[in-house]
């Protein structure tokens, strides 16, 4: 389907391609100099001691909960309303999610008193995900992670160059974990980031992401190590160096791609606080410092939310809708353990509009009208 105005879009030009053939000429294809001087970049970037690339956000997490050693026994408190990664990981080391709710349609974030009633005496760690790009109350919740020894993973994903009172999402808890997917705003197609300020995280990352192995492949290359031991269960989390190559020119195009984005979302907010009926989540001055993922509205009912979603697909104009976990089938019953009624009353009634640098101020203003239009105004 050809779009009026998508959803979004993949802004890139001749650098990213030029840094990809830069690679390609090369002959060294993955986990080399290009990817060391990505990861330097990007904790530089964030604010983070140490950044490991890896194959993907989901991948990212994985290590994240591994290395900070949860597993069968452990409980992990997470958000309802995030994507089903943030779950999965932690699953995957046979660890429990435990459900939280969010704080309200204003406020898409992890709900402070939600994750304290949660909290039991199996509770290890906390996962924070920064909704749309939008912080969580970080301070609240690391407070309340600081009383119960609980160690904190920031799902950022959403949330690259996104900040908070100064400082980067993603470097305020133990392990920071960023995804590079086509739909992300740092995009490689497939691929992501750990940052943590710990060495002795990051030394188990970097370990983690390359079988266990004491050694790189580079290492050898260069005569710095001529073979190696295991010392860990390891996957095959590593970043290829084409990928890091795009990564390092989207990196530097970020805040560049962020205030047009901020623009986009400052002229949607001035518009639709004319619209009866339109709940904006968040406020203007988060709007300044968010990563800008997704640009969110609340309607009055599931119905509306149709009849609004109709109206601009019959324009041209691409929406979309974020389910909560606990409403997809595989957590349907820890849904009922743990009820999240403001996260799935939002997923039933929120609509996201369209936000990519593409967008001209006419494009905000005709979804605004059409919007507008369905709503009877
Ligand atoms: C995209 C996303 C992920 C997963 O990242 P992949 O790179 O697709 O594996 C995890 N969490 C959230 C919140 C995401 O939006």
């Amino acid at each position: 389907m050809s779009w009026q105005i998508p959803l979004s879009d993949i802004n890139f030009g001749v650098e990213e391609q030029a840094a990809v053939s830069r690679v390609l000429t090369s002959r060294w294809l993955t986990m080399g100099e290009v990817t060391q001087a990505f990861e330097a970049a990007f904790a530089q970037a964030v604010g983070a001691r140490h950044a490991v690339a890896v194959t993907n956000g989901t991948a990212a997490l994985h290590l994240a909960c591994l290395a900070l050693g949860l597993g069968p026994g452990d409980e992990v408190i997470v958000p309802s309303l995030t994507f089903v990664a943030t779950v999965a990981a932690v699953r995957y080391t046979g660890a429990t999610p435990v459900f939280a709710d969010i704080t309200s349609e204003h406020d898409l974030t992890l709900s402070p008193a939600s994750v304290a009633a949660a909290i039991t005496a199996r509770t290890r760690a906390l996962m924070l995900m920064h909704y749309g790009g939008y912080a969580c109350d970080v301070p609240r919740l690391l407070a309340l992670a600081a009383a119960h020894h609980l160690a904190v993973i920031e799902d950022a994903a959403h949330a690259p160059g996104a900040t908070l009172a100064g400082r980067g999402l993603g470097t305020w808890g133990d392990v920071g974990c960023f995804s590079f997917f086509s739909n992300k705003n740092l995009t490689t197609g497939e691929g992501g980031v750990v940052v943590t300020n710990r060495d002795d995280l990051a030394e188990r990352l970097r370990c983690l992401r390359s079988h266990g192995m004491t050694t790189l492949t580079l290492d050898r290359h260069r005569g710095h190590a001529w073979s190696y031991d295991v010392v860990d269960l390891g996957y095959n989390y590593r970043l290829d160096e084409p990928r890091a190559a795009m990564a390092r020119a989207h990196l530097d195009a970020l805040d560049e791609k962020l205030a047009a984005l901020r623009g986009i979302v400052t002229r949607y907010r001035e518009r639709l606080a004319a619209v009866d009926g339109v709940t904006l989540p968040f406020d203007d001055e988060s709007v300044l410092r968010s990563g800008h993922f997704a640009f969110p509205v609340v309607l009055a009912d599931a119905e509306t939310r149709e009849s609004v979603r109709a109206t601009l697909l019959a324009n041209g104009i691409q929406t979309t809708f974020y389910p909560a976990i606990t409403e997809l089938s595989i957590y349907a019953e820890a849904g009922r353990e743990h009820p999240c009624p403001r996260a799935e009353d939002f997923a039933e009634r929120h609509l996201a509009l369209p936000l990519a640098t593409v967008m001209t101020p006419e494009d905000v203003d005709l979804a605004v009208s059409e919007l507008a239009a369905a709503l009877g105004g």
